[in-house]
């Protein structure tokens, strides 16, 4: 079958397609290998994140995590499960001794305490990771120093967009 028939077939399937529930939430497409710079928000020293998607019905977010240098990115306490997985270069926890390359999968418990840092092996990483609930940070003894959830993640976003010219709009299309 050429491809131009293969497009054909798959537009007729999508004409029949069976059509969503009248009161389910529209799905998210998101290209950001289309993205331009402005779309990254700022983390800290070298560290970017380019939120996907902020769940506020069940209070989770799913977002890429890049860091261009190696270092600590940031300590923490997970009250809700995390999962990562690694699209580019190198990193991992103080805590564990492994180190998440591309392809790695990690699925981190609630309860977890960890570092992050950015591994010199590449000195650099990209990652998807869905935060399932708020995420505590935390000092050296583990006290609590400050948190985020998606409300906070969200409204600094929401400043974040409005700031670079993307305006607060531009956040809308990624709530669920
Ligand atoms: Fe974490």
């Amino acid at each position: 079958m050429s491809t131009n028939a293969k497009l054909a077939a798959f537009a007729h399937v999508n004409h029949l397609a069976i059509p969503l529930p009248p009161d389910a939430v529209h799905e998210i497409v998101n290209h950001t290998a289309q993205d331009d710079e402005r779309m990254w928000m700022r983390m800290g020293e070298s560290v970017w994140s380019r939120p996907l998607l902020f769940n506020v019905t069940q209070g989770w977010w799913v977002n890429l995590t890049k860091a261009t240098a190696t270092g600590i990115v940031s300590r923490h306490r997970h009250p809700a499960p995390v999962t990562g997985y690694t699209l580019d270069g190198s990193w991992g926890y103080l805590e564990h001794d492994w180190v998440a390359r591309k392809g790695t999968f990690i699925f981190e418990p609630p309860g977890e305490t960890h570092t992050l840092v950015v591994h010199p092996e590449a000195g650099h990483m990209l990652t998807l990771f869905h935060n399932f609930g708020p995420v505590l940070y935390v000092d050296e003894q583990g006290m609590q120093t400050g948190f985020e959830d998606v409300f906070t993640r969200l409204a600094r976003y929401k400043k974040h967009c409005a700031a670079v010219g993307l305006g607060e709009a531009f956040v809308k299309p990624i709530i669920r």
